[in-house]
């Protein structure tokens, strides 16, 4: 008799998403979420020496001790050579989510119990990947090689993605990522993105006695903006056929009224869905500021200055509805009787990276959770449990 793989112990999955969406755990402070990963891991039939962290947070935006973890189970059976398989999620909540208690409101709801975000976004995620290893670890059935990658720091810029060892993935040819609401809905592609900072430096002067020999930060600001709101370069921008978002997300400087502004610090991003627009609004930003600052001098001539850096990046990334990826995902989500939705969204995934840099192409699902990063934060259970379904189907491999 084959095992069932289409029925799961609902029970115990749910209980596994409330237990991790209790264990705090920010970007850049994973330690406590990853041990108890890696302790179910050992549970379902995971050797403690294929679990690795590479060594991401040397690299990555917040201080901490704690890299990517890489879990490899080698294949069993007659599926033991086929094709290696790829689930990933991301580890870390947003912070509003720390010190979350969920609370089981309903049947169909969790939500957390007090003033916290849940942090389904993506504790789901993990659960979800989770129970589809029980799942199939009980089951006893043939599956091939698989990889699981938990990252850290996904809410900071997809950072732990970025600086991902691929080399210890060992090679997946078939990607499903995991994070978001519907299961239905595919992600094939998003958006790409450019964070940036300019630093203005201007010449201070008493601003009552002698403005003339000042060159002010905010000017060269002001005169910057302005050139980019006029030629349509900030908000919704539209060049043509190019399509992104331009925004300015904080100016900090100055010390007093009576100083000219001798330093400001501007931050901003630009988004595309086309990497070489992306590049010529980054190219028009840095323009305009630093043509700006050129034009902005005191009365002997001396001008200010600005030093324009990027300071983080993803890049975009579109999928073929024919990738084999893809047709898997299609395949494993058939046990829910539900039909993909295919999408392209406006924010960025850790799947941005594993397509865009390491050349993993890589579908992401939802598990369940919805308005992350609020406190309307809540989690659909019969979304998640059809998560579990789908990522059990998809571990499994190819039928037949
Ligand atoms: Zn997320």
């Amino acid at each position: 008799m084959s095992p069932d793989l289409t029925s799961i112990n609902e029970h115990a999955a749910i209980e596994l998403v409330m237990e991790l969406i209790a264990v705090p755990g920010g970007p850049g402070d994973e330690a406590a979420v990853a041990a108890r990963i890696k302790a179910e891991l050992i549970k379902n039939g995971f050797a403690a020496r294929n679990i690795r962290h590479d060594k991401a947070n040397r690299h990555t935006r917040c201080p901490s001790p704690t890299g990517n973890m890489i879990a490899c189970l080698p294949g069993r059976g007659k599926l033991r050579n086929a094709a290696r398989r790829l689930l990933s999620t991301h580890m870390d909540t947003v912070p509003l989510c720390v010190g979350a208690v969920p609370l089981r409101k309903s049947r169909n709801r969790i939500v957390p119990a007090g003033d916290t975000a849940l942090g389904g976004d993506n504790r789901s995620g993990c659960a979800s990947v989770l129970t589809a290893i029980r799942e199939l670890h009980g089951s006893g059935c043939d599956h091939p090689p698989l990889t699981l990658l938990f990252t850290v720091q996904e809410e900071v810029g997809l950072s732990g993605a970025q600086h991902l060892d691929a080399s210890l993935l060992r090679s997946p040819q078939l990607a499903v990522n995991v994070d978001g609401g519907d299961p239905a809905d595919l992600v094939i592609g998003a958006i790409g993105g450019h964070q940036w900072q300019a630093d203005i430096d201007g010449i201070a002067a008493h601003a009552g006695c002698h403005p003339e020999n000042g060159a002010s930060a905010a000017s060269v600001f002001a005169i910057a903006h302005a050139a980019l709101v006029d030629g349509g370069w900030h908000g919704k921008v539209e060049q043509g056929r190019n399509r992104g978002t331009a925004n300015i997300g904080s100016l900090e400087g100055g010390d007093a009224t009576n100083v000219v502004m001798d330093r400001l610090e501007v931050t901003g991003e630009c988004r595309s869905h086309s990497k070489s627009f992306l590049n010529r609004m980054m190219r028009t930003y840095e323009n305009a500021f630093t043509k700006a600052a050129r034009q902005t001098k005191n009365a002997s001539g001396q001008g200010a200055s600005v030093e324009f850096k990027v300071t983080n990046t993803y890049p975009p990334f579109s999928m073929s509805k024919r990738h084999p990826a893809v047709g898997a995902v299609v395949d494993a989500l058939a046990v829910t009787r539900r039909r993909p939705n295919f999408r392209v969204i406006d924010g960025g995934l850790d799947a941005n990276c594993l397509t865009a840099i390491h050349g993993i192409p890589a579908v992401t699902i939802g598990a369940g959770d919805h308005n992350p990063h609020t406190v309307n934060e809540y989690l659909d259970v019969p979304e998640y449990l059809d998560a579990c379904r789908v990522l059990l189907q998809f571990a499994a491999g190819p039928k037949g």
